[in-house]
């Protein structure tokens, strides 16, 4: 049993801290607030951070940083260790460290297209020019993604599409959509495909909503007779379900783990800096205590994080512990912002802009936007039924 990096990787987790270090201004660090296992509080959806992530991005792109897990043929060196050695880092310093792109739409298209859709869309996706939302979700379908109802018509050598999609993440700050979409009405799970289609084609309106955290980060997006070209679509027709199925893995090991890291490194500090000042021992003493209970909790998710990772650069299947990740870090995510909350007292409600606000604001916002984490990318009660079921064996009903 080796629970360390190789030197290579140590070696490069300094070169991508050293990067970090120099390209994440302090006060970008600072002023965002990306909490841990949440979804609505990513920088690019903050307006003052748009144009610096974006750019951020294409420095990762430059560097090769956004596709280190993919083949070389598509500018990786087959090491998801590495790509995740980024993602740690950089989310630590909550920087952007990729997007559906890299997470879901790339893992696919080299998995599942054709040569042709590969040359078309992989070059920026690697560099970092080319982003993407997930259009999964409708008003009536979340959980249950073979009943979509937004549907596509083949018509000629075009698709014809229609239909609605809600909590759209991002679609109002990226370019193009994965869109699922039903191609065969007589059927469910088999009668469903997925769909790039470019946010300004004709006939696709997009309408930010705000979330509980007041930040603009999903949408509903309407379609009116969107035509798409058929090579557009993705793989073969009717076979969307298990793509985005397959997809799912991926996106459920992009935690961004440092973000763990950095809350309780962040709570610690804030408990220590408190001791200093207050004299209210029994107040200190609670607070020490939540901060124990969380460290446990945070190191029990990095041993289990990256053994996940290993087993999916070592080949493995991890579906059912993608499920357990996913369903572990968001519901953390949910025990952080109490902890911040509770350690912080009524000072944890203040956002930005009051002389009393402590911790950046974070803990409040966090608070409101940890729930996102237990019902995004598949619900806490679905990752159980999967785990229950695929890891467990047991019976559905
Ligand atoms: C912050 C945020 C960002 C999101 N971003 C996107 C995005 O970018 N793109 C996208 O397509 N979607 C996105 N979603 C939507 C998300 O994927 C769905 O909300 C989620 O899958 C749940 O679906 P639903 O909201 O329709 O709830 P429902 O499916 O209606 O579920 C309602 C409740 O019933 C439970 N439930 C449902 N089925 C079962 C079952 N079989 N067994 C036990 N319990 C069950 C659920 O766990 C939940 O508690 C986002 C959601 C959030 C909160």
């Amino acid at each position: 049993m080796d629970f360390e990096f190789t030197e290579e990787e140590q070696a490069f987790r300094e070169e991508v801290e050293k990067f970090a270090l120099s390209e994440m201004p302090p006060e970008v660090e600072e002023r965002t607030y990306l909490w841990p296992g949440g979804y609505g509080t990513l920088p690019i959806f903050e307006k003052e951070f748009e144009e610096f992530c974006r750019n951020f991005l294409l420095k990762l792109g430059k560097r090769g940083w956004l596709s280190l897990g993919w083949p070389e043929r598509y500018g990786g060196v087959n090491s998801i260790i590495k790509q995740t050695i980024v993602d740690d880092v950089l989310s630590y310093h909550r920087a952007p460290f990729g997007s559906a792109a890299t997470f879901i739409v790339a893992p696919t298209l080299i998995r599942f297209g054709s040569d042709e859709m590969k040359d078309k869309w992989m070059p920026g996706i690697i560099s970092g020019t080319t982003s993407f939302w997930l259009g999964y979700s409708e008003p009536d379908v979340g959980s249950d993604l073979s009943s979509v109802k937004t549907t596509a018509v083949k018509d000629g050598n075009e698709y014809v599409i229609n239909g609605q999609k809600i909590w759209s993440s991002g679609a109002h700050v990226t370019d193009c959509c994965w869109l699922l979409a039903k191609t065969d009405d007589t059927s469910k799970h088999k009668g469903m495909s997925l769909f790039i289609v470019d946010n300004n084609t004709p006939g696709i309106t997009i309408r930010p909503i705000t979330n509980i955290a007041g930040v603009d980060s999903f949408n509903e997006v309407f379609f009116d007779d969107v035509r798409v070209p058929e090579k557009n679509l993705v793989g073969e027709e009717n076979k969307g379900f298990y793509y985005v199925m397959s997809a799912l893995e991926h996106e459920r090991i992009k935690i961004g783990f440092g973000t763990f890291r950095r809350i309780l490194d962040e709570l610690t500090q804030y408990v220590k800096e408190k001791k200093k000042t207050s004299g209210n021992t029994r107040e200190y003493e609670e607070a020490r205590n939540i901060v124990a209970s969380m460290a446990i909790e945070v190191e029990i998710l990095k041993g289990f994080f990256w053994r996940t990772v290993w087993m999916m650069d070592n080949g493995f299947p991890i579906n059912v512990e993608a499920s357990a990740l996913k369903l572990f870090c968001s519901e953390l995510g949910v025990s952080l912002s109490n902890a911040a909350v509770d350690i912080l007292g009524l000072y944890g409600q203040l956002d930005k802009g009051s002389k009393w606000t402590q911790f950046g604001g974070r803990a409040g916002i966090g608070y409101l936007d940890s729930i996102s984490g237990p019902i995004g990318a598949g619900s806490s009660e679905i990752q159980r039924v999967l785990i229950a079921t695929s890891g467990l064996g047991l019976p559905r009903r």
